[in-house]
């Protein structure tokens, strides 16, 4: 029911698991977070609360500049921990893509079937997972322009955060029918970037806020950003005006 995201230069878990806190109000059933961590991605997930998952962090030193965080309202599959976001693609060792999600995907039956026969695996119950091997798929060293593909291909409800194993310093967000804002970091750390289902979420480290609009699809890079909102099969580039919040 929550989203955080980030791409900085200092260890971002602590921001990722205090937007989680800030978004517990909302109701969940489980939380997690992933990180990129050395060209790997380190994942936590739980079933209890986000305090429960911050002490599995520290415990596992789960550290990275980049990251995803999630707190799941579990529509399709039980509130289990394989269940739990983000959710890793190819689901084997290997992963290289990281996603969260907070909606409702209704052909991830047809996908599911399609993935498949690409020879993907699926290891959850959940519609959220056909996305994420969806940005696989598409994935041709461009996370920006898998996300935009996989996007043209979803029927339902989405905000996700997404992010790429071999693109360390990268976050892309979308959304269509759930919420997702852009934070433009301000701190000694001007070039960070966010993503927030909710801007109280990133109200300890940024005022700056950019509403992100019905399908846009934003590209988070260190310092810099980019947002493009789909138009029939194709996108567009768009310029959001940036709010100062209190
Ligand atoms: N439909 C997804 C799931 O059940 C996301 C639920 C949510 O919005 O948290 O995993």
């Amino acid at each position: 029911c929550g989203i955080v995201g980030a791409v900085s230069t200092r260890n971002i878990v602590p921001v990722l698991v205090e937007g989680l806190k800030r978004l517990e109000y909302r109701g969940y059933d489980s939380c997690g977070v992933a990180v990129h961590h050395q060209g790997q991605l380190l994942r936590a997930r739980s079933t209890s609360r986000v305090a429960e998952l911050e002490a599995q962090v520290i415990g596992d030193r789960i550290e990275g500049a980049t990251g995803i965080a999630h707190t799941r309202w579990a529509t399709h599959g039980a509130p289990l921990v394989h269940n739990a976001h983000p959710h890793f693609s190819p689901s084997m060792t290997d992963a290289r893509i990281a996603l969260v999600h907070n909606g409702i995907i209704e052909n991830h039956d047809e996908l599911r079937d399609e993935l498949v026969g690409h020879g993907y695996t699926f290891v959850s119950q959940t519609d959220t997972e056909v996305i994420a091997h969806l940005v696989d798929h598409y994935y041709d060293g461009d996370l920006f322009e898998a996300v935009k593909a996989t996007t043209l291909r979803l029927k339902g409800a989405y905000a996700i955060a997404v992010f790429c194993r071999d693109e360390a310093h990268r976050v892309v967000g979308a959304r269509l029918g759930s919420p997702l804002v852009l934070g433009i970091g301000q701190s000694s750390e001007v070039s960070e970037r966010f993503l927030a289902s909710d801007a109280m979420a990133l109200a300890g480290v940024t005022s700056q806020i950019v509403y992100l609009e019905e399908g846009d699809v934003v590209d988070l890079q260190l310092g810099k950003h980019w947002i493009v909102q789909r138009k029939g099969e194709g996108f567009q580039n768009v310029q959001r005006e940036v709010r100062t919040v209190h």
